[in-house]
């Protein structure tokens, strides 16, 4: 926490902060495998990202992040971790206006992870659209990792309470969008095609799905879909730093396809676990 490792019981922050009172800051979730942190570069320059798009200057620079985050893990002894970079506008008056915030609140937590989603890979997640939107880009940029959660949070409880594992958010004109914290790919007649990011965040798993589909010589088309093409797909899956690659073969109490995960989400997975088993900054 601001450049000192702390126990998790003394690791508070003012209530005067700007990301409790309003959300005022941003985020990162990271996965390591093996201690290996992975694509470390690709989630310190999108943390970087979007401080930039809410005009907020983290007071670190790239290589001291990188290397509190690489500390973090070391100091944990962990091996398999979820990291947790946070940076908050700090401590401010009451009142919206960052301007009172001396300087932003530099947090980072690592702890224990193992597959989101246990069994469920095996069988595949029940997934439901739900009525809260994701939000627009012209308000809050869903390309911002920020910590203004809220409409992931009601999407989540939607899915919780319709019996479902994961959302899928729709845009304000109907285009499917994204899960609540993962992205969204669709196989139709061995053609594979993802909602554009404009509606979404700009995925890092997403982008090795893609990778690894190109590798495997499927090129990823990026367009708009509606339900009814996940409806009707021959596979669906999502991916994310937590949820990693998970088939969904349920949505809104529609089979897809056969209703167990099908060979490409299979295959796309196994990739995707080799990768992270072979790469990741140590
Ligand atoms: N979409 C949302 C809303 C997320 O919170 C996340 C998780 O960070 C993702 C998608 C997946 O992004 P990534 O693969 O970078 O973890």
């Amino acid at each position: 926490m601001d450049g000192k490792f702390v126990p998790k019981s003394e690791a508070k922050v003012s209530v005067y902060d700007h990301g409790f009172l309003y959300g005022d800051g941003v985020f990162e979730g990271i996965r390591a495998y093996n201690g290996r942190v992975f694509k470390l570069k690709e989630h310190v320059d999108r943390l970087y990202d979007s401080a930039k798009a809410i005009a907020m200057d983290i007071p670190l620079t790239k290589e001291e992040m990188s290397e509190a985050i690489l500390e973090t893990l070391r100091k944990n002894n962990l091996k398999d971790a979820y990291i947790r970079p946070v940076v908050s506008r700090g401590a401010g008056d009451l009142g919206l206006d960052p301007r009172s915030c001396e300087k932003p609140c530099v947090v980072v937590i690592a702890q224990g992870w193992g597959a989101m989603y246990g069994d469920l890979y095996e069988v595949g997640l029940k997934a439901v659209s739900v009525c809260v939107r994701r939000n627009a880009p012209d308000s809050i940029s869903p390309n911002i990792k920020s910590l203004n959660y809220l409409n992931n949070i009601l999407a989540k409880i939607e899915a919780n309470e319709k019996g479902g594992d994961e959302a899928v958010f729709l845009d304000h004109n109907g285009f499917v969008c994204e899960g609540s914290g993962d992205n969204i790919f669709i196989i139709k007649n061995n053609k594979v095609f993802t909602p554009f990011t404009i509606n979404n965040l700009k995925g890092i798993t997403r982008a090795t799905a893609i990778e690894l589909l190109d590798e495997m010589g499927y090129k990823v088309i990026e367009t708009n879909l509606g339900l009814f093409d996940l409806y009707t797909a021959d596979e669906v899956f999502v991916t994310g730093t937590a949820a990693e690659a998970a088939p969904i073969t349920r949505l809104d109490g529609r089979v897809i396809g056969t209703g167990k995960p099908g060979p490409m989400t299979l295959k796309m997975a196994e990739a995707f676990e080799k990768i992270t088993q072979s790469t990741g900054t140590p």
